[in-house]
């Protein structure tokens, strides 16, 4: 498992992937990456610390996941990252959280007292198709609702049952709301959704300009960030 990478391509930073305790939702129909979860929280920081000695602070901006959201990275851990932020003069992070948690993310930009850009797993903005066949429990109700907590939404694409025109939509709403984007295109795994090739096709021929936009990502593999496995 890849848990430490630098990404040079687009908005330039480096990228740890931590553990963490399990994701407080964990039901979603698409994820098993919540294998990664532990409740072992000795385990869970000194693998951690490991990870995070890789922190050069070379672009100054650091991104920290965790399968989950970061509300469930330990305590020690986060008190770690802070003071790596302030050895390595980090000025940017992202953290991405779960709906649920959006009334605490304020804590979270008080804890590291640097400027935070929030990204939140969308998938779509299909509120059926998000909550019933994704089961991602995230019930805002439009964009609006959604921009007055996070910054950046984290979009799939490419499953079987969603439509050209339900992408299309997506991808109307992040081009016009937001400034940064991550576009994550569906790979099999051990769940029962199943990626839709011609779908998958018809969405990168259609939308290979947004891989020129600096600031919205495309993902065609779970591990295009240099993380995981
Ligand atoms: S919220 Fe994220 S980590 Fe938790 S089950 Fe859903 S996709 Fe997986």
């Amino acid at each position: 498992m890849d848990r430490y990478s630098i990404i040079e391509n687009k908005n330039q930073r480096e990228i740890v992937l931590l553990k963490g305790f399990p994701c407080v939702w964990g039901k979603c129909s698409f994820c098993d990456y919540i294998d990664d979860n532990s409740k072992l929280e000795d385990e869970i920081n000194n693998i951690n610390f490991q990870v995070l000695e890789n922190i050069t602070g070379k672009y100054k901006v650091l991104e920290v996941i965790n399968s989950g959201s970061c509300f469930e990275i330990p305590k020690d851990t986060l008190l770690r990252i802070k003071e790596i932020i302030t050895e390595k003069n980090i000025e940017k992070l992202f953290l991405e959280s779960h709906w649920c948690y959006k009334n605490k993310l304020q804590e979270m930009r008080d804890f590291f007292e640097i400027p935070i850009i929030f990204k939140i797993g969308v998938e779509t903005f299909d509120y059926e198709f998000r909550n019933v066949v994704l089961n991602k429990n995230a019930r805002f109700k439009n964009v609006e609702e959604l921009k007055e907590h996070f910054d950046s939404p984290c979009m799939l694409v490419g499953i079987k049952g969603q439509t050209k025109e339900m992408i299309d939509n997506d991808m109307d709403i992040i081009l016009n709301n937001f400034n940064h984007a991550t576009i994550n295109i569906f790979v099999n795994n051990t769940t029962d959704i199943k990626r839709d090739e011609e779908l998958v096709d018809w969405f990168i021929e259609k939308y290979k300009f947004i891989d020129k936009n600096t600031d919205f990502e495309v993902l065609y593999n779970n591990t295009d960030f240099g993380v995981g496995d």
